[in-house]
């Protein structure tokens, strides 16, 4: 039988849509006849992006600067809101009032043992147009560092991380009353200034080394892709492990009449003062010092011995800051369902840069808009959604991920109560498909994945991620990714706007883009703009394409499901994966500290140093206690009971949606049983009990933050605290499971 659809397909697209067609897909959480119909419809959904609207939304948003405060910020907004109405779509924008600080006066000056004084500023590049805007740029600086004026001996500590501290305390350097210098890479920014603080240091001083994105990566911008001489890493320094968005509104929305902290009693702003710097600045300050010679690692690519000081390098830091309350704008287009209006599928990725910010976010918003555009052809060629679908682009990401979160927050019971997935994006690029999120989501992204095509290679991106794994894969799992029917996706830290959603509020989440194959060292500085986008990037914007479509399918699939595809037996797989992991992090630890102590006691740390340096062997440390993990194994247990019996019902249930409704209610809810009210030890704004950003590394994740944190940190009695409760999330969600499988049985 022939539906009107099918017609419209067959004149659209030709005989090709026919094929696929006729052998009846399967699609997770679909009848028969509805899969045939949602696989007409997204085969008619991936027709239509254009890679020439992206590259012309991109020339649009990326033509001048549009930071947070800026006139182009705002200019931008209500051009995508008069874009998303134009093509027929509900939208409107909303605002909050969210603090940001910009520079009022940077200085950073060498006194001894001779004078220099920082540039502190990019040059513009003759071949590309819009690096001359300097009257609109904002200065290179890291946003929520506090003001101060310091002077101080430098010390170098490599990427500023906890360990390497431990191992300044082995060479016998102290940095109490110095003032650092650490480079980008190893973590997120924001840690380095904390860790500073936290071992006495006075001021902070992050540099891009061209190790990292400069000329030892490749060749420089604009003759290559990399970051040159004079180029800076602008970004925020917010103490975003303990809560993200607005420092003066945590948990509220910042509303114009929203309760506000006072800027003292503001947790997340750095408790040192702080500041980029490029390559070009850092060398005479790097080649100033003396003292030990850098352990290997420690070395970058600049043309000195690293040393690490302390002094003879004395350096004055002077900042102060404009503490301004702005305005942001975050655009959000709503388009309703037409069978559960009341189940929301939420998409979002950032609008606003550091500066124009062609790459981020611009390579990712061009993709959203070309998706909402898509959208809204299909409605008018008579396709409407199951469940509501929304758009949101974000204002104030760099920042602090101000918009998403601010938004999420000021939309918090709304959200638990509708929101059934988040799908977010930001920069994109050449290369291959990045899946992270909820592992509840991994079976279902794994089958969208399927049906979109490399634009490069002609093979699903799914089966090119494959093949890529394999190939980089050590010789021992190479079979293990062959045998497995999905590949394995990564877990959520922080980053980009999916925080709110997925560890505030419980969310479903997935974030997705293309990448590694487009280097570049412009990240975050005045170069990352159209000019190099189109030259280094993905300049024809068929991977931006190839995102619309995979973003896209992955909204209107699970907007459209008869029961919404989660699955739990993957989930489970992966949760028992990160149980065994925290085993094992508690035996080594164990089992390095009996080690340790035993050296120390033999004299082994001080036969072995050269009697001419100066070394300190580490301290003894007590023996940990044996930690009782059998609330979390029976936790876990009860959790893969649950999911197999859930996968079991799924697969002999009828799915015409008739009686469906109740089950559905009981999923949309699943994610949020992985939460708790009052969050992780010491943030309570984290509610997720599986995926956090480490409190030390900013971006990276820790599952079973809880857990696993504790261990690191020493704190047993925490530990145990945190295995039982994190065993009775795991029986909780185990329970509600249960319940969604007895309502399909
Ligand atoms: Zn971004």
């Amino acid at each position: 039988m022939k539906t009107p659809l099918h017609l419209a397909c067959l004149t659209l697209l030709g005989a090709a849509a026919l094929a696929p067609a006729a052998d009846a897909p399967v699609l997770r959480g679909y009848s028969p006849a509805s899969a045939r119909t949602e696989h007409d419809w997204e085969v008619m959904f991936r027709s239509i992006p254009a890679a020439q609207s992206l590259h012309d939304y991109m020339q649009r948003l990326s033509a001048r600067p549009h930071h947070v405060g800026s006139p182009y910020d705002k200019d931008n907004a209500e051009w995508i809101l008069s874009q998303f109405k134009e093509w027929g779509l509900d939208a409107h924008i909303e605002t909050f009032e969210v603090l940001f600080p910009t520079p009022k006066s940077r200085a950073l000056e060498m006194l001894a043992p001779e004078h220099f004084t920082a540039r502190l500023a990019e040059p513009t590049v003759s071949a590309d147009p819009t690096s001359g805007q300097h009257d609109e740029q904002l200065p290179t600086y890291n946003a929520y560092s506090i003001d101060g004026d310091v002077t101080a001996p430098l010390v170098y500590v490599n990427f500023g991380v906890p360990e390497d501290y431990e191992q300044l305390d082995r060479m016998g350097i102290s940095v109490k009353g110095a003032i650092v210098i650490a480079r980008y890479g190893g973590s997120w920014r924001g840690i380095k200034p904390k860790v500073a603080a936290e071992h006495g240091a006075i001021g902070c001083l992050i540099y891009s080394d061209p190790h990292e994105d400069g000329y030892f990566a490749g060749e420089v911008y604009p003759q290559g892709p990399y970051r040159p001489k004079d180029g800076v890493q602008r970004g925020s320094v917010m103490d975003m492990p303990i809560y993200p968005g607005d420092p003066l509104t945590p948990g509220i929305g910042a509303t114009a009449g929203a309760k506000r902290l006072s800027l003292k009693d503001a947790q997340t702003l750095t408790k040192i003062p702080v500041l980029p710097i490029s390559y070009g600045d850092a060398q005479p300050l790097l080649a100033a010092l003396t003292g030990p010679v850098a352990p290997v690692a420690w070395r970058g690519a600049l043309p000195i011995t690293y040393r690490i000081g302390p002094g003879p390098a004395r350096v004055h830091l002077k900042l102060a800051f404009n503490w301004d309350t702005k305005k942001i704008y975050d655009v959000i287009a709503r388009i309703p369902g037409a069978v559960y209006p009341g189940e929301w599928i939420v998409r979002g990725n950032h609008h606003d840069a550091w500066v124009n910010g062609a790459d981020d976010p611009v390579s990712g918003t061009v993709a959203l808009m070309e998706e909402a555009r898509a959208f809204a052809e299909l409605r008018k060629r008579g396709w409407q959604p199951k469940r509501t679908i929304v758009y949101c682009v974000w204002d104030g990401e760099e920042e602090g991920l101000l918009g998403s979160t601010e938004w999420a927050e000021e939309h918090d019971a709304e959200l638990r109560d509708h929101a059934a997935l988040y799908i977010n994006s930001d920069s994109n690029g050449r290369g291959f498909l990045g899946m992270a999120g909820s592992h509840s989501l991994e079976k279902f992204i794994n089958g969208v994945a399927r049906d979109i095509e490399d634009p490069e290679k002609k093979i699903p991106v799914w089966k090119r991620d494959e093949l890529v794994r394999i190939s980089r894969a050590p010789a021992s799992e190479r079979d293990e990714i062959r045998r497995s029917p999905d590949l394995r996706i990564g877990a959520l830290g922080s980053g980009s706007d999916y925080t709110a959603f997925i560890d505030h509020l419980g969310i479903a989440s997935l974030d997705l883009g293309f990448g590694g194959e487009d280097g570049g060292g412009i990240y975050h500085s005045i170069y990352d703009d159209f000019y190099w986008y189109t030259h280094f990037s993905d300049g024809d914007f068929i991977y931006g394409r190839a995102l619309a479509q995979t973003a896209g399918t992955a909204m209107m699939r699970f907007a459209d499901a008869d029961l919404l595809p989660y699955d739990f037996t993957d989930f489970a797989a992966t949760v028992h994966r990160y149980v065994d992991e925290v085993q094992k992090l508690w035996k080594t630890e164990s089992e390095e500290i009996r080690e340790r102590n035993k050296e120390i006691e033999e004299g082994v740390f001080s036969a072995a140093a050269d009697p001419r340096k100066i070394s300190v062997p580490p301290p003894t440390e007590t023996q940990p206690p044996f930690l009782n993990f059998a609330p979390l194994e029976n936790g876990l247990a009860a959790l893969t009971r649950g999911a197999e019996r859930y996968d079991k019902a799924v697969q002999k249930a009828k799915l015409d949606s008739s009686g469906l409704q109740p089950v559905n209610e009981k999923l949309l809810r699943i994610e949020r049983g992985l939460t708790l009210p009052d969050g992780l030890p010491g943030r309570p704004w984290f509610q997720h009990q599986i995926y956090a950003p480490g409190l030390y590394t900013g971006y990276g994740v820790k599952t079973l933050p809880g857990v696993r944190e504790a261990i690191e940190q020493k704190h047993w009695k925490e530990a145990d605290e945190q295995i039982v409760r994190v065993g009775q999330v795991l029986e909780k969600e185990a329970a509600l499971i249960e319940e969604a499988a007895a309502g399909l049985e």
